[in-house]
């Protein structure tokens, strides 16, 4: 018989506690104030760095785990403590995951270090695809990369809008469209290095939570990279461009092989805001009294923390599954990527509701987290594919239909 263990191994146990002492120690009690300041928490993303979790070495022991988990215990923990400043210091990998999906080996090898930096001189990197008319439906970018042949330049123009890091990231992943004509099929991932010309922030947005990640803006204008920034360079997007042109079947599309990957590190920090916020209201339920009890003595307070944790530990099993399938390369066929991250976004944004409940007004207040993470939760539902999209995939994977 082979064998099959739930249980965590002695170096996921370890990693587990490693981060969770950081998630507790350093971001939890900084974690009202950056909600508050709306500003890129940049002395905790130093601390991240000296201490090694914000670092191209983490990242890349990460991502060559085999079991997949190792990125989903860190940032199911960095949520527990704050999801914001987990997406503050984690938005970066976005970036990294688009050009690991659409980079060559050498531009892999040559631009995932100036995505971290070191700790003497951290950097940070944005993936920008969304824009004000493109949102859900990424095949209408109107973002226009055009190869320039003399210079050997590609020109990029148009405006990306909500994303994180934008404008303020080191090394931005921008996707553009090549041949408006075939859709997300004539789409293709650019690099933008660090100082270039024709690039800047627009509007930075104030949100309703995660709001120590910085969202902006991305503005494009006659903003001019070498050839060797076209991710997965220009023979290969020539030879897919020529098979989709004769009809054939492309494999790639820039976007969403970056998505497809990211979703289930979504659910998982999806799961640590909701995690913590169940804790958080359990420990009040015993504690708080009314008409001479703990208020966990009635069955209408016990059975919201019954769900609340049924719901965190079916998202923490999916999460994971499609985090184990995603490092063995098992394709997703039912969506199980899909699955992950509506099912954690959705528990997210329930549980956090349903501890704002039992805490009654002390929950609505912005002297306890939870109202902070009930805001936070709700972008779990929407960024990187809304609830209705993963639906949607799902649908069609197990259908087979193309269901609208
Ligand atoms: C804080 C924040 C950070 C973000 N970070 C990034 C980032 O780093 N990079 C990036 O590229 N983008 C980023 N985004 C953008 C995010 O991915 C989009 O907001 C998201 O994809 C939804 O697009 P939209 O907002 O245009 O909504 P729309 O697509 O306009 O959707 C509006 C509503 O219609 C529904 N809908 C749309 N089409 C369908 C359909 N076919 N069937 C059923 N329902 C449908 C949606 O589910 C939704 O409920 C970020 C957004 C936010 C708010």
């Amino acid at each position: 018989m082979t064998d099959f263990s739930m249980e965590l191994n002695d170096d996921q146990t370890t990693l587990q506690e490693w981060v969770h002492g950081f998630a507790q120690n350093v971001i939890r009690p900084a974690a009202h104030e950056w909600d508050e300041r709306e500003e890129t928490p940049w002395p905790i993303i130093q601390e991240a760095a000296n201490i090694g979790i914000y670092s191209l070495d983490f990242f890349a022991n990460a991502v060559t785990d085999k079991t997949g988990l190792s990125i989903m215990l860190t940032l199911e923990e960095l949520a527990w403590g704050d999801a914001g400043i987990c997406m503050a210091i984690m938005g970066t990998t976005l970036g990294v995951a688009a050009i690991m999906a659409n980079g060559t080996p050498a531009q892999q090898m040559e631009w995932i270090p100036q995505c971290f930096g070191t700790p003497d001189d951290i950097k940070i990197a944005a993936f920008g695809v969304s824009e004000p008319d493109a949102g859900s439906d990424v095949s209408s970018l109107r973002t226009r990369a055009v190869y320039d042949e003399k210079s050997d330049e590609w020109v990029l123009n148009g405006t990306k809008t909500w994303i994180s890091n934008g404008g303020i990231a080191n090394v931005h992943v921008i996707v553009a469209s090549v041949d408006p004509e075939l859709g997300s099929r004539g789409q293709a991932s650019f690099i933008v290095p660090d100082g270039t010309k024709g690039i800047r922030m627009g509007q930075k947005f104030r949100k309703m939570g995660i709001r120590a990640s910085h969202t902006a803006e991305v503005i494009m204008d006659n903003c001019r990279v070498p050839g060797n920034c076209l991710l997965g360079g220009k023979e290969k997007l020539d030879e897919k461009l020529a098979r989709v042109r004769e009809g054939k079947k492309s494999s790639s599309q820039a976007a969403m092989a970056t998505f497809e990957a990211s979703r289930p590190a979504v659910g998982a920090q999806a799961l640590g805001i909701a995690r913590a916020a169940y804790e958080y209201s359990l420990d009040y339920a015993k504690e708080r009294q009314q008409f001479g009890r703990a208020i966990i003595e009635n069955q209408a307070i016990a059975f919201k923390l019954a769900d609340m944790k049924t719901r965190i530990d079916a998202s923490r099993l999916l999460v994971w599954r499609a985090a184990w399938m995603a490092a063995q390369r098992k394709p997703f066929l039912n969506g199980e990527g899909s699955m992950s991250k509506l099912y954690a976004g959705e528990t997210a944004v329930r549980v956090t509701e349903e501890a704002i409940q039992i805490m009654g007004g002390y929950g609505y207040i912005r002297d306890h987290p939870v109202e902070r993470w009930h805001r936070d939760s709700k972008i779990y539902t929407i960024f990187e594919g809304t609830s209705e999209i993963q639906r949607l995939i799902i649908a069609r994977a197990i259908s087979g239909v193309h269901i609208r």
